[in-house]
């Protein structure tokens, strides 16, 4: 499939593209002294030519064979995630379940063609938007039920197709990536502003799919928030729903869709809320000496109503991580943002409640800037690269041979002390046993004002060859304890593979047998992305 810039097949981004090997090698050095242990040798990221791809079990019908591809680098690009158990396994070469082939429709048309050919030949067809899942979403792992698997890649699909201006959305595909369609809303002075950590290579589609979380979205989290109306494509047909400001005609036909992971259908196109882009910023990190006034900090702001773009709690050693910070103290960033007015007073007044929790923001912090890049100096914008090159950062510990992952949970503020303590206690036992040392950290990705949804990362020595294994015990211990103590297993990351087993402990059962019934109806066949989210009902 030619294109300009070529994703990679392994690891984060394009080709050409991630951190250079000496500032990889000063990584391994931070994370052995942090660990104590000897700094990590570097692996090469494996190359094309390692790879033993299992020969496609399908041919494609020849009225579409043009948008098909059974090449070697598209079948090893749609064959693994970005999650750590992804990467690890992809630099080992284990390429162990590939799609047999890869179609890149063009149309809502085509889109409609693959589904009934793939129903046809028995086949499960695998939604594609970015391939950022880290949940095992696009993974064609569909066991033997099936004669093969077809990875249904949106890229095709990247329009922004209507603006309204007067109501402020517009309708847009589901596979454009995250940077075009800024690019498509900006000359109409319009953003979606919904910037998950992925925004880079992932797409509407998929963030839809999966309810995705974006940055400087305290408010407006989820993407939920922002879908007005939208268009699947499914098995049994288009499901469209009305553009509507609001409802109350019944239960809410967008949320069947909005986190259905691709089980139901292809979403192509929806019409999308959008918001002006914003001019006044005011900014500020506030440290504080212990973690839990920072806590409550974050806490005392949201349920002040303030609602800040951002309110991100770093904990000691992920603001040390970050370089936001140097160890001593966890570090909250609040920003605020508007495209209508100076922020004087709602920074001013969070600046208050940090102070009455004992925290300190640099001198002259609390006032407005017009300044585009108002948010991006200092601790803060320190930060804010490090999240930007998040992928990249993954990729090289994975090179570096260590155990590095994250888990995401949410839990309300009664609970928050004792369950962050367990948690946290129970992951760096696990890892502790399992690699010998560990650290592990926490961030609040969000805060709601009944409670945090906190981002914990793992880093721990890895022993060659087992780094998959070290951190699938790893998980279990983690995800045990949230589910065990009342958290979620996703915030914002959705269930995909990895997370069902925890996944099924949380939800009620009528609701999978609810969503197995609304699978039934929609995907007769059961061949939409089977073993994601539920067993499909056969
Ligand atoms: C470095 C990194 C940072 C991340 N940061 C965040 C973050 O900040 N917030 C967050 O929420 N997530 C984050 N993620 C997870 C991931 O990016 C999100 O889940 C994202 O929404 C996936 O979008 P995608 O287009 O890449 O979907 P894919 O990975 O291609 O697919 C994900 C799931 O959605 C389904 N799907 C995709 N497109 C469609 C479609 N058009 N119709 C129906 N189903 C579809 C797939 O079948 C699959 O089940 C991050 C991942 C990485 C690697």
């Amino acid at each position: 499939m030619g294109s300009v810039k070529r994703r990679k097949f392994w690891g984060w981004g394009y080709e050409g593209e991630g951190l250079p090997d000496d500032r990889i090698e000063s990584l391994g050095r931070l994370a052995g002294e942090r660990l104590r242990v000897p700094p990590p040798g570097l692996r090469p990221a494996p190359s094309i030519e390692w790879l033993n791809l299992r020969e496609p079990r399908l041919r494609p019908p020849t009225a579409l064979a043009e948008i098909f591809s059974a090449g070697k680098w598209d079948r090893a690009e749609h064959t693994l995630g970005k999650s750590f158990h992804d990467l690890a396994r992809g630099i080992e070469g284990r390429y162990d379940n590939p799609p047999d082939l890869v179609a890149f429709p063009r149309s809502e048309a085509e889109v409609a063609q693959v589904l009934e050919w793939c129903a046809s030949v028995g086949a499960a067809a695998i939604p594609y938007g970015g391939g950022s899942s880290v949940a095992g979403g696009i993974e064609p792992e569909v066991g033997e039920d099936y004669t093969g698997a077809v990875s249904v890649d949106l890229r095709r699909l990247d329009r922004v197709l209507e603006v309204d201006a007067a109501s402020r959305t517009a309708r847009i595909q589901g596979g454009v990536l995250g940077p075009s369609l800024e690019d498509q809303l900006r000359p109409h002075g319009l953003t979606l502003r919904h910037f998950p950590q992925s925004f880079e290579v992932s797409s509407l589609g998929g963030w839809i799919a999966t309810r995705s979380g974006g940055h400087y979205a305290t408010l407006f989290t989820h993407i939920d928030e922002f879908v007005e109306g939208l268009r699947m494509i499914t098995p049994a047909g288009v499901y469209e729903t009305r553009r509507l400001p609001g409802s109350g005609a019944g239960t809410d036909p967008n949320r069947l869709v909005i986190g259905s992971e691709g089980i139901l259908g292809v979403i192509t196109e929806a019409w999308m809320w959008l918001q002006a882009r914003p001019v006044f910023r005011a900014s500020a990190p506030v440290t504080f000496a212990r973690f839990e006034d920072a806590w409550q900090a974050a806490r005392d702001i949201l349920q002040a109503g303030l609602w800040p773009a951002n309110c991100r709690l770093l904990d000691h050693d992920e603001a040390l991580m970050s370089g936001a910070g140097d160890g001593s103290a966890s570090v909250l960033i609040v920003t605020f943002e508007s495209a209508d007015h100076p922020l004087d007073a709602w920074i001013g007044r969070a600046l208050e409640i940090c102070r009455d929790h004992g925290g300190a923001a640099p001198e002259g912090a609390g006032t407005t800037s017009r300044q585009e890049d108002a948010a991006r100096v200092g601790a803060a914008g320190r930060w804010r690269q490090a999240f930007i090159q998040g992928g990249h950062l993954h990729d090289a510990f994975v090179r570096l041979g260590l155990v590095m992952e994250t888990f995401e949970t949410a839990i309300t503020w009664d609970r928050f002390p004792h369950f962050h303590a367990q948690v946290v206690e129970a992951t760096r036992r696990a890892a502790e046993e399992v690699c010998g040392a560990a650290i592990v950290t926490c961030r609040f990705a969000y805060v709601y004002p009944d409670g945090p949804a906190p981002y914990y990362t793992v880093l721990a020595p890895g022993r060659e060859g087992q780094q998959v294994e070290q951190w699938a015990a790893v998980k279990q211990a983690a995800s045990d304890e949230l589910i065990r103590l009342g958290g979620t297993i996703t915030h914002h990351h959705a269930v995909g593979r990895y997370h069902r087993e925890w996944y099924d402990r949380e939800r009620p059962e009528l609701f999978a047998r609810a969503l197995g019934a609304a699978k039934r109806a929609l995907d007769p066949a059961a061949i939409m992305n089977p073993g994601v989210l539920i067993d499909p009902p056969r």
